[in-house]
Order: structure tokens, then sequence, then C-alpha cells
């Protein structure tokens, strides 16, 4: 009996002693003299970026929940309150109202404005004005700038990774600088160039591969069409000769499938990619390419 006990003991004492072992051998994702840095970004793209090229040399919390809409988002006094306690905070202004007011208020360590490094244009409608469109992800070539920005921005905040940094930032930006050329080459001759999107999150994309975005809302879900913007996608779709209504996964207004209903036309997905389905197992390289799928089927394209 005492033996077993004896036995018992050695063995809980001999695996605490593994254990402990095994975390310093490992580290766990960062050793004691290099913790890893806290980042805090708005929503999914700019997640993605960061955590290619943080690795493990970073913790990213992602202020937008997966499947939760990232131009309507709210933030809890504690999500607030952890942008005044990250390293960095990588954001785009517009995209959240709340998130920007959030990072004026609370004045973190240090911020990416990724909306700046990308270079922005503004939408000029006589529905929606004159606006900024933050949805420069849908643009391979300018996550490219940001991804090289934050891999820059990384490694001023911890100099004793900043090569893994610049080298992880290389490696993304070869990875959609193919992705571009993906873009480029299936969409070189296609029999159409109008693509009727849901909200007017494509327009970098369009401009990028000779496109035309007719969008149904504006540059934010939430701006609904006006009966005469609406006669005139109708038009549009009728002298274009245009096949497919897009469809988002997380935001569709109603207008988008009474107006395929309405016009008998056929619907699609495109992605805006402003935020992940949970457990879908995508990624933004992944979802850029179902949209090029989906591009080519819609428009045509050989
Ligand atoms: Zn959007």
């Amino acid at each position: 009996m005492k033996r077993t006990r004896m036995r018992y003991v050695l063995g809980a004492l001999l695996a605490v002693l593994a254990s402990a072992t095994s975390l310093t051998a490992c580290g766990a994702g960062g050793s004691a003299q290099s913790p890893r840095l806290n980042v805090v970004t708005g929503f999914y793209p700019l997640t993605f970026i960061t955590e290619r090229v943080g690795g493990d040399a970073v913790r990213v919390t992602d202020l937008t929940s997966p499947g939760v809409e990232a131009h309507d988002l709210d933030l809890s006094p504690q999500q607030t309150s952890m942008l005044g306690s990250a390293d960095l905070v990588v954001y785009a202004e517009t995209m959240a109202p709340v998130v920007d007011k959030a990072v004026a208020t609370t004045e973190p360590k240090r911020t990416l404005e990724a909306g700046a490094v990308a270079g922005l244009r503004h939408t000029d409608s006589k529905d929606y004005g004159k606006v900024p469109d933050p949805h420069f992800w849908l643009d391979p070539l300018r996550v490219a700038k940001v991804a090289e920005a934050i891999g820059e921005e990384l490694a001023r905040a911890q100099p004793e990774h900043a090569e893994e940094h610049r080298e992880r930032a290389r490696r993304l930006c070869e990875q959609l600088t193919t992705l571009d050329e993906e873009f480029r080459a299936g969409l070189a001759s296609c029999a159409r160039k109008d693509v009727v999107t849901s909200h007017a999150a494509f327009g970098y994309l369009a401009s990028r591969y000779e496109l035309n975005q007719i969008a149904i809302s504006g540059v934010s879900p939430q701006a609904e069409p006006s009966p005469s913007r609406i006669r005139q996608i109708q038009q549009a779709i009728k002298d274009k000769e245009i096949t497919t209504v897009f469809f988002e996964t997380l935001a569709t207004p109603k207008m988008a499938e009474t107006l395929a209903t309405d016009l008998g036309l056929k619907t699609a997905v495109l992605d805006p990619v402003e935020g992940l389905v949970p457990g879908s197992g995508e990624d933004y390289l992944s979802l850029m390419r179902d949209n090029l799928a989906a591009l080519r089927t819609a428009l045509d394209c050989r």
C-alpha cells in the first residue's frame, strides 16, 4: 500500500518535471526575454495580414468576431480599454466609426491606419455623396503595400525579431503578387465587364482589373438605394445584358434578392472578405480565389 502511494507521488512529480521541461524547450510561442506583441486589429483582412506577417511573435485580437458584419461593429467597454493597452492597433478609418472614435480617445502606444498606406479613393455618387471607400483589401496589390508597412511597424516594435517580420512580409507579398497575376490573367478576356454587387465594396478590385462595379447599396451596406437608383440599375442590367446579381455571405440587402427575382437573373456570391463565416476554413487568399472563379463564370471569361 505504502509503496503504491510512493510510486504515485513519484509519477506525479516526474509528470510535473516533464511538463516544466517541455515548456522551457518550446517556449510556448515567445520566450521570457521577448514576450509576444499584443496587436489589436479592426476586422478580418487586417487580422489576416498581421497574423501572416507577425507569426509567433505577435498575439492578434480581432475587434470583429467571426460572423459579425464589420461596418456594423459595436465595441464593449472591455474592447475599448484593450485598445489603450495594446502594443499596436491596426485599423482602417471609416470602416467602423466606433473604432475610429475609440482609437482617438484611448491613444494606443502605436497605431497603423491601413487606409493611409493603401491609398484610399473617394466614391462619388448622386445617392451616397462623396465618401471615402475603405475596401482597399479587395485589391491584392494594395494589401501587399499594407503587409510591407505592418512588417516595418512590427520590426520597429520588436527590433529583436525585425528580420523575421520583414521576411514574412516579403513572403506574403509574393503570394499577393501571384494572386494579382491570377486575377489579371483570369479576367483578361471576358464577354462582359459589369458586375452588380450588393454593396459598393469592389471599387478597388474593379479599377485594378478594368471592371465596372454597379453597386446596389453604398460603401456601407446600411446605405439603402433610392427608387431612382434602383430604376437605373435595372436599366443597366438590361442594356449591358448582365446575367448575375452578386450576394454577400454576411450582409445581403433585400434589394439584391428582389432585383434578381424580378429580372430573372442568376445569383452568386462575391465575398467582400470583411469577415469570415465561422467554421468555413477559408482565409483571405482562398476567398479571393473563390471570388475570381465567381467573376469568371458571371462575366463569361475565356
Ligand atoms: Zn464593406
